[in-house]
């Protein structure tokens, strides 16, 4: 893993973003892209750290995808490096061990004889801290704080505490079990910017495939399409942040870490490398029931899995901030087909009856008259649809 000094200051911003479910071609779409390998030494010790919470089958939206750590895997061994380790600790009252086994870890590992560690039953050392924080020294993981290029793949998804977890709060793996126990009874969130100031991953892949709706444990997917990598955690988690409907400043500890590394988070802007572009495949069906749980009504045309999961986790922000409305008709995808034109009909109907919002550029060409809210993007961020909803309603 890289060292604090190289790790320090001004982030690198590079994002590089597909959106697609499928880890085959989107990881090697964005190694090729970024090239975070191209330096590594055949003899190099890399670490794969994913995000194994609960021992839980790998689509209920709590842990990382193993076909994504699988796709690394590949691509790490195409390019001659042989001591590859994937190593996490699970969460308070589970096992790493057992959760490997559940999620498809343990079959990886075999099939490619790559090392699996459970941090749980590692070895660990103690570092003192570098930033400011309720903890002046933290223990890391053997394995972790040994290697010499450490992979972070945690999943991008909502959190009951800290509201979002991506790359940094995914560091918390690296610590003994009684360790992570304590971060919770302390100012956690800057618990999390002091983990993060200690151990900088070298690349990030965040899968942003089928994270959680509302929590950490799952249980809840929703499907994004999404997998994104950066060399720099703050650019990845400033993304997940907002990808999940959140202004990156308000998530309290990306703002702690940005504030340690002399960045301001409010101007600090990720530059997406958008890969490809998002596709028609739909979710599955329990999706569309997912809409009826918030007062208001969706009426859905023909919508990519990113803008449709996008809408999703802007209207859970919305309903936690109460600014959602009987009154708002929220408008997604194209209304092309035949079959549909009748939906698009019923569209111009309601927007005379109700506020139409269109979200992202298909529904605002196909919303006639024009939507009294347009969010213009494809696909527009949750956070983008959270802002311009709440601005419309403001004034
Ligand atoms: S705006 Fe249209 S094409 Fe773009 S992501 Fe949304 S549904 Fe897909």
């Amino acid at each position: 893993m890289r060292n604090a000094e190289t790790s320090s200051g001004k982030p690198d911003p590079n994002l590089a973003v597909t959106y697609s479910s499928s880890a085959d071609p989107s990881v090697r779409q964005v190694i090729e892209t970024l090239q975070p390998f191209k330096a590594l030494s055949p003899e190099a010790r890399v670490v794969i750290k994913p995000n194994i919470v609960l021992s839980r089958k790998r689509w209920l939206g709590a842990n990382t995808r193993p076909e994504i750590v699988e796709s690394l895997v590949v691509l790490l061994r195409e390019q001659g490096v042989h001591n590859i380790t994937i190593a996490d600790g699970s969460g308070i009252g589970e096992s790493a061990t057992r959760a490997f086994k559940i999620c498809g870890y343990t079959e990886i590992a075999d099939k490619h004889r790559v090392r699996l560690v459970d941090i749980d039953r590692d070895r660990f050392i103690e570092r003192s801290t570098l930033t400011d924080g309720p903890f002046s020294k933290l223990a890391l993981s053997q394995t972790v704080a040994d290697c010499d290029y450490l992979i972070n793949v945690p999943v991008i998804k909502a959190h009951c505490q800290t509201r979002v977890t991506c790359s940094l709060k995914n560091l918390k793996g690296v610590m003994p079990r009684q360790l992570k126990s304590s971060f919770h009874g302390a100012d956690l969130e800057r618990a999390i910017a002091q983990l993060a100031a200690l151990v900088t991953p070298d690349f990030v892949l965040a899968d942003g495939t089928y994270g959680d709706l509302s929590s950490e444990l799952g249980g809840k997917p929703v499907n994004l399409g999404i997998i994104a990598g950066g060399r720099d955690p703050l650019t990845v988690d400033c993304f997940a942040a907002s990808t999940l409907g959140f202004s990156p400043a308000a998530i309290a500890h990306i703002a702690h870490y940005a504030r340690a590394r002399g960045v301001d988070p409010a101007a600090f802007q990720p530059v997406l490398h958008e890969l490809n572009h998002p596709s028609g495949d739909r979710v599955f069906e329990t999706d569309t029931d997912g809409f009826r749980a918030y007062p208001c009504t969706v009426q859905l045309g023909n919508t990519c899995c990113t803008c449709h999961g996008n809408l999703r986790f802007a209207l859970e922000r919305m309903r936690e901030a109460r600014v959602l409305s009987g009154e708002d008709h929220y408008y997604i995808g194209s209304f092309g087909t035949a079959a549909e034109a009748a939906g698009e009909k019923r569209a111009q109907q309601h927007c005379r009856a109700h506020r139409a919002i269109a979200v992202g550029d298909c529904a605002r060409a196909a919303v006639s008259p024009p939507a009294e809210i347009a969010v213009p993007g494809c696909p527009p961020s949750a956070d983008a649809i959270v802002r311009a909803v709440r601005n419309a309603k403001a004034v």
